[in-house]
């Protein structure tokens, strides 16, 4: 596999193909992320050979008794990439690998917006079967601050446009990301968003400081503050409590997290709220993830 860079994947895609049709991510500008921030990481489009290539190589995996069942497209938002381009390469996998059965990809409100409901309906047709969204925030003042590209009401506008496709949505928000000033504000909008989108899956992450990026700096000026560990968790018990989805699952079990959670919501509600309370009430740290085992 050509694989350009350190590849991210979401934790649900652990045994799937990491195909990589893009390298970099087209917006790169979040103030968090440092995912894609070496010069060889510089956004572009993986020319086709490369990608055939991969593809024919996945191809002889069946013959050594490891067929490829799901293959994820990298990297950072591939699904801004032209509607022609991915169908072509969604087309050659089920040529080559009859035996996947589901393709996902990163994609973001921007570039779920810029594809019609045909285009959509046409990737879902070729076996484009989920999305994965980093939402982050409800809270318009903190995707602004953040520079993430999008406002709330677009990512609910794609959350609709991947339902009528019929795509799956997984997606991603940031437990801390308001700060300490913004966290009610950012939890609560949050959560509003989350009940205005009714993913079928919600992953709560918890904001990392990565040195060298604009976060930190402005943590480290004193513009930022991430709440402490407590902060975090009550973030988390306004997201169970008053997210309203249909059916979904719903984790806070990413390494980044203080306490792993796994639900079926609404069906677990009062469960983990029972569980949040114990937690928020004792103010343990033996209740919670030590920090050595944190995917920091
Ligand atoms: S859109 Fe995703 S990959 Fe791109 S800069 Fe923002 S967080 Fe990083």
């Amino acid at each position: 596999m050509d694989h350009v860079g350190r590849i991210f994947r979401p934790p649900s895609e652990a045994d799937s193909l990491l195909l990589q049709i893009s390298v970099g991510c087209s917006h790169n500008k979040c103030t968090y992320c440092a995912m894609y921030e070496l010069d060889e990481q510089r956004f572009r489009v993986k020319p086709m050979g490369t990608i055939t290539a991969d593809i024919e190589e996945a191809a002889g995996y069946g013959a050594a008794g490891i067929p490829v069942r799901r293959v994820f497209l990298c990297d950072g938002d591939a699904l801004i990439l032209p509607t022609d381009h991915l169908a072509e390469i969604l087309e050659m996998l089920h040529r080559k690998i009859p035996s996947v059965r589901r393709v996902g990809i990163y994609g973001d409100a921007r570039s779920i917006l810029r594809k019609s409901p045909d285009e959509l309906a046409r990737l879902k047709e070729l076996g484009l079967g989920i999305v994965y969204h980093g939402v982050e925030s409800g809270d318009d003042r903190v995707l602004e601050r953040v520079v993430k590209g999008s406002t709330a009401a677009e990512a609910v506008a794609a959350a609709g446009r991947l339902r009528e496709a019929g795509i799956r949505h997984s997606v991603m928000v940031m437990l801390g990301l308001g700060g300490v000033e913004g966290s009610a504000r950012h939890a609560s909008r949050t959560a509003e968003i989350l009940t205005a989108m009714d993913p079928p899956f919600v992953g709560a992450l918890t904001t990392t400081i990565i040195p060298g990026t604009p976060l930190a700096t402005e943590q480290d000026e004193g513009r930022f503050t991430l709440p402490d560990r407590w902060g975090l968790l009550e973030e988390l018990r306004v997201l169970v409590r008053d997210s309203e989805f249909s059916r979904c699952r719903f984790h806070s079990n990413h390494a980044s997290n203080y306490l792993p959670l796994s639900l079926n919501l609404p069906a677990d509600r009062q469960k983990a709220l029972d569980a949040l309370d114990k937690v928020l009430t004792a103010r343990d740290e033996s209740d919670l993830r030590p920090d050595y085992l944190r995917g920091l």
